[in-house]
């Protein structure tokens, strides 16, 4: 099967309180939304299944400042 989707890119599918990659992602239900690349969150969704981070969407500001400091964070503990 071959299907190509330029704008609508999904990057990940939610059910009720999970998300799951497309990898994970066994098939829709009538409760599944799709993510799409681009949909804001206040924080990477991370997969149910493999806990994969999907760093394909966007953030909101608050998850964009929250990232920084994580990643802030992260730069100190390599400088140690
Ligand atoms: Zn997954």
């Amino acid at each position: 099967m071959t299907y190509t989707m330029k704008t609508y890119l999904i990057v990940g599918y939610t059910e009720p309180g999970a998300f799951y990659c497309p990898d994970c992602f066994a098939g829709p239900t009538k409760e599944t939304g799709a993510v799409f690349a681009g949909d804001e969150f206040d924080s990477y969704p991370v997969c149910d299944c493999c806990g994969e981070r999907c760093e394909d969407v966007a953030l909101t500001l608050e998850g964009w400042e929250a990232e920084q400091r994580r990643l802030d964070n992260e730069d100190a503990e390599y400088e140690g």
